[in-house]
This record gives structure tokens, sequence and C-alpha cells, in this order.
């Protein structure tokens, strides 16, 4: 676990400061903070986490969401702007996926918080949408939903919820796409809705979402595709000339997309795209309050008050990056993680699941893939240890489009191989492997206490604290 290296040098506050501190002061404090984090990914050797990493962007971004920051976009009398900020990215993101080969229903959406608040808002949607207009008599009483496993846990956190049973769909070990036939025959007449993912955030494959359409169009249920990851990304591959196949409207059966404004749409974070084929979806999950003594309340998803601060700045992103932008941007990842996974390619000891895009995860038969991510975390390599197989997982951002980092990563998987055959053949047990390594059999006592441990530590160390 991180340690706080903060301490020795700032007051802690563990109660409110009887007077307050000079402004400058204070943002002199917060600099220095984050002037400390920065260079830890500025390196490009940060999986994921920074999509954009550049600064010069992060400062318009920055100023257009201070614009807007004090405002709530609930009280639109006030902020007619977010009316046209939040319209336009819907309509934007729209265009992106495709919404012109919808012609029997009307296509609309919402901007939530992340990829979270997208997901989970779709549930919620499918699930009311059921409640409301499902054939079955009585109605739906134990809604149920399909998702791959390797789908986001965030559809595990919506479901639990909302009341939602969840049914996982084996993978393909080969291909990490979905066993179609096995979702055929696990939906039932309470299924509300299925997912795929384009891509997946795990291995990076695209799940077969035209099969999965097919089937959710014969079955009359819903079908999500979370473009969470790659809604922003995969758009462009096939203009590039990359083999992704379709998974956006232009795909009967596709119901709802989500696509991350906060990932590679490059805005800050708190802002992704949930859009709907048929407005009936979106408007079921909808909260209104007649009759409450504050008045007649209303809002459309589950926040209350948000930011205009956000919404100015997703929206300022879009348009100003463009198509072009975006293409740019997308071609430069793409390159970079094929050129990557090419090198993992040429170690034969080393085996790329599936068939991934912009990010990609690895393991291995001769030796616990742990031992490489050992070697190359004191390199500044930070990768997502993943289990079942156990694996090293990198997303491709835009830090690792700088000249050099594949370079890196060439020389540095190179001497990790070497260190791993090493360990393998002493019979050590890799120190990564603690965080990471698969849990036989699921949950045990032991992870279950780390995993609160390590939220406590989030949380709570702070007020543990000596003061200075
Ligand atoms: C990141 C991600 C999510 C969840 O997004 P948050 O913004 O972290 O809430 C969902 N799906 C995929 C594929 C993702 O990569």
């Amino acid at each position: 676990m991180s340690d706080f290296p903060y301490t020795d040098r700032f007051t802690v506050n563990r109660t409110m400061p009887e007077q307050g501190r000079p402004r400058e002061e204070v943002l002199a404090e917060l600099r220095e903070m984050a002037q400390a984090e920065d260079p830890t990914w500025e390196t490009g050797k940060v999986s994921g986490t920074m999509y954009c990493g550049d600064h010069e962007h992060y400062r318009f971004l920055d100023e257009a969401f201070g614009l807007f920051a004090h405002v709530n976009v609930l009280q639109r009398d006030i902020c007619p702007s977010a009316t046209k900020f939040e319209g336009e990215i819907i309509a934007m993101a729209l265009d992106l996926m495709h919404a012109e080969a919808i012609t029997d229903t009307e296509p609309v959406g919402m901007v939530t918080t992340g990829g979270t608040g997208s997901i989970i808002h779709a549930l919620l949607a499918y699930r009311e949408h059921a409640a409301k207009h499902s054939a079955k008599p009585g109605g739906i009483a134990r809604p149920n939903f399909i998702k791959p496993e390797t789908g986001h846990p965030a559809f595990d956190k919506g479901c639990h919820l909302f009341g939602i049973e969840l049914r996982k769909a084996p993978v393909d070990p080969q291909t990490a796409q979905v066993d179609v036939e096995w979702v055929a025959n696990n939906i039932d007449e309470n299924t509300i809705a299925i997912m795929g993912s384009a891509c997946n955030y795990g291995y990076g494959t695209v799940d077969p979402i035209p099969e999965l359409g097919q089937l959710a169009s014969e079955r009359g249920i819903g079908l999500h595709v979370d473009g969470c990851l790659g809604g922003f990304v995969l758009p462009f591959a096939n203009e590039l000339g990359y083999d992704v196949p379709i998974f956006d409207f232009r795909v009967p059966g596709v119901t709802s997309i989500s696509a991350d404004n906060h990932k590679y749409g490059y805005a800050l974070k708190g802002a992704s795209t949930l859009l709907f084929r048929d407005k009936a979806y979106r408007n079921a999950q909808y909260f209104f309050l007649p009759d409450w003594t504050g008045g007649k309340y209303m809002s459309p998803g589950i926040e209350g008050s948000r930011s205009g601060g956000l919404i100015a700045a997703a929206w300022a992103s879009m348009v100003q990056l463009g198509r072009e932008g975006y293409l740019r941007y997308a071609k430069a990842i793409l390159e970079t993680a094929s050129a990557m996974q090419d090198v993992v390619r040429k170690h034969p000891e080393l085996t790329i699941i599936g068939s991934p895009t912009f990010c990609f995860a690895f393991r291995s038969d001769e030796f616990d893939i742990y031992h490489v991510a050992d070697a190359m975390k004191p390199k500044g390599w930070r990768f997502n240890g993943q289990q079942y197989p156990n694996a090293i997982h990198m997303a491709v951002t835009r830090p690792q489009t700088q000249p050099g980092v594949v370079e890196a990563f060439t020389a540095d998987l190179d001497d990790a191989i070497e260190y791993a055959k090493k360990k393998t053949a002493a019979g050590e047990a890799p120190i990564s492997a603690a965080i990471y390594g698969g849990v036989p059999g699921g949950m045990t006592d032991e992870a279950a206490q780390f995993i609160e441990g390590f939220m406590e530590h989030i949380l709570d160390t702070q007020q543990s604290l000596p003061p200075l």
C-alpha cells in the first residue's frame, strides 16, 4: 500500500481550522502535491488512468470547467448553456455511434458522471422499462440481466443496487469473446437485457455484437453495448483499416451504448454519455416527485445537483478536437498498441489473450506472469494485474504514444522475462501476486479482509495520523 509522503510536510487537518488560511498558501500546498504526483505517469509507463496526459489540453479543459464549475445544472433557468452543452454532447455521440441508422424510434441520450453512472442508469432504464412494458402477465417480479464474465464490475454494482439478478456468461478462452449460445440458453421471461463490450477492459476484446443483437431482437429484450472504454477510439479504428467488428446503432438489436468522455473522450473525470435507441428506455428511469413540500422535484438521472463545469469541459473537448483530432489520437494509440503487442508476440513464453485492440493482456504458460510485473515495477511500469488466468494488462493511452516508450517496453520486457525464468527456476513466488493473484474459489476471508483494509486505508488514514 502507498505511504503518505505529505504528512511530514503539511498540516494534518483533523478538525476544521478555526481561522482560514491565505488562498496563496493553500494553492501552494496543492501545487506541490500535484507536481509530485504527475511525473509518475508522464513517463508513459502507466497503463490506462491518464487517457490524455497533455497538460496543454488539461489547461484548456480547466478553463472551460472554471467558467461553469459553480453552476448547478439542475437549475436550467439559470444556465441555459448547460442545455446546449448536454444536448450537443448527446447529439455528437449519437452521430459517432451512427444513430442515423435508426428510423423507427427516436434515439436519445443523457450525460452521466462516468462509466459506472452510464451503466447503472442503463440497468435502471431496462428494469423500469420492463416493469412498464413487459408482455409477461403480472409484470417482471425478479428481473435478471446477463453479462459476459469479462463485462465491467459496474454491471454487478448496478444489479446489486437495483435488485436485478446478474447472470454471468462464460467467454471462449481462445477468443475471450462471450459464449453467445450460453447467453441464448440463459435468457428467460424475466431477462430485461443482455450486454456486450466494445471493448472490455480486461482483454481489450470486442464481443460479437451483431450476434448478440440478433439474439436480443429475437427475444424482445435490450442489448447494452459497453463502449465506456472503446467508444471514442474504436469508431475510428475501422476508418484506419483495423479489423474491428461493428458495434454501434447500425447493428439491429443494439438498444443502448455507453461511451466515456472522461476516458478517450479526453474530458475531465466525471463525464460519460449514455445513448438509447428508443426514448422510451431513457424516459422510463426519470424520477419525479410532484407533491413534495419543497415544490415539484424532478431529475433526469440518479444525481441531484451536478456541476456545469464538467459538462462544459466535455463539450469543449469534443468541439475542440473534432473528428480529425480524435482520429489522429486514435491512430497514434492503435499504432502504439500494435507495436507493443508485436513486442509481446516475439516472446514465445508469452501469450496474448484473444484478438485485442488498443488494450491487451498477456499471460505465460512457462512462469508466473507476476514475476514480469515485479521486474518491471522498479523501472516505473504500472500494469494492472489480472486473475483467472493470471495476466498482465496494458491499456494504451496517449502518454504511451510519446517517443521512446515502445523502445523502453521492449528492453524492459526482455529483462523481465530473464528475471521471471530465474525466479521460476529458483522456485520463488512473485511479490505482486499477493495483491493481484487469483483467489482460488473466489472470495476467502483473507481476501475480504485485505479489500476492507484497503478501503479503510483510503478513507480513514488521515484521521489516525499524529498531528505535526
Ligand atoms: C472504465 C470502464 C467502465 C467504468 O467506468 P468508470 O468511469 O470507472 O465508472 C465500464 N466499462 C469499461 C469497459 C471500462 O473500461
